[in-house]
């Protein structure tokens, strides 16, 4: 299983579909990518092999700037298209490695509070409270603090959000996540393989980090919220 963003200046999904390509030996059961077509999220899953994602983007393309994409290795809920990531409200669109440990509570309280969930994974409360906290008007760094302060479990996560081309959000808390640094384009990854035909500077985010991504500029914030740097290493690029 993997994740990968991309925010950048082409389309981003032949890049995501490469990172994607390159995590396969990690192992996965289905595959999704999101981007932001017209400002608006755009998602395109399928179960099983990468090839089976490949077929639907053949039928249905998916151009955008701003794109993540998951390679999933099912923990909670069926390996089917609709538990596949990206998880997705109309605001924002998530891809999750690792497990939500108090997924039942936080489901419980948005369900309670009104909202709808389509899917049987961890990782839906997760996009459910995002946008939950979108709606009370927070930005989405504030709605994406907000959020990793409640999760409890392992995760790597990356993010989009609606209206906000160019802005990509990733987290880490025991499970590994990179970020890649292009010109112009910024990029995140599960590890250097994911990034190496991507980037030749990447950074590992310390455990607990999570990281705010624009084509020009990388900002990283441990979990208490403090801006901090983090060391960028050069690796090999692969062509
Ligand atoms: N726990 C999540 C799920 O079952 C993520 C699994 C993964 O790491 O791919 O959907």
């Amino acid at each position: 299983c993997g994740i990968c963003g991309v925010v950048g200046h082409k389309n981003a999904t032949p890049l995501i579909v490469e990172a994607l390509r390159r995590l396969e030996y990690r192992g996965y059961d289905s595959a999704g990518i999101a981007s932001l077509v017209d400002g608006r999220i755009a998602r395109r899953r399928a179960a099983g092999k990468l090839d089976n994602l490949q077929a639907v983007l053949d039928v249905q393309p998916l151009k955008g700037i701003t794109g993540i994409g998951h390679t999933r290795w099912a923990t909670h809920g069926l390996p089917n298209e609709i538990n596949a990531h990206p998880h997705a409200t109309d605001r924002v669109a998530i891809v999750h490695n690792g497990i939500i440990e108090n997924y039942e509570e936080l489901k419980a309280e948005m369900v309670a509070i009104g909202r709808h969930f389509t899917s049987e994974t961890d990782t839906e409360c997760v996009a459910q409270l995002v946008d939950f906290y979108l709606d009370q008007g927070m930005t989405p760094r504030e709605a994406a603090s907000k959020t990793l302060g409640r999760l409890q479990g392992a995760y790597a996560l990356a993010m989009i959000f609606t209206g906000h081309e160019g802005l990509l959000i990733g987290a880490r808390h025991g499970a590994p996540l990179a970020v890649g640094f292009g010109e112009g384009e910024m990029f995140l990854g599960s590890d250097s393989l994911a990034l190496a035909p991507l980037a030749r500077r990447i950074a590992y985010l310390d455990d607990g980090d999570w990281c705010v991504l624009q084509p020009d500029n990388v900002e990283f914030y441990d979990a208490s919220g403090q801006r901090v740097q983090r060391a960028v290493q050069t690796i090999a690029l692969i062509a």
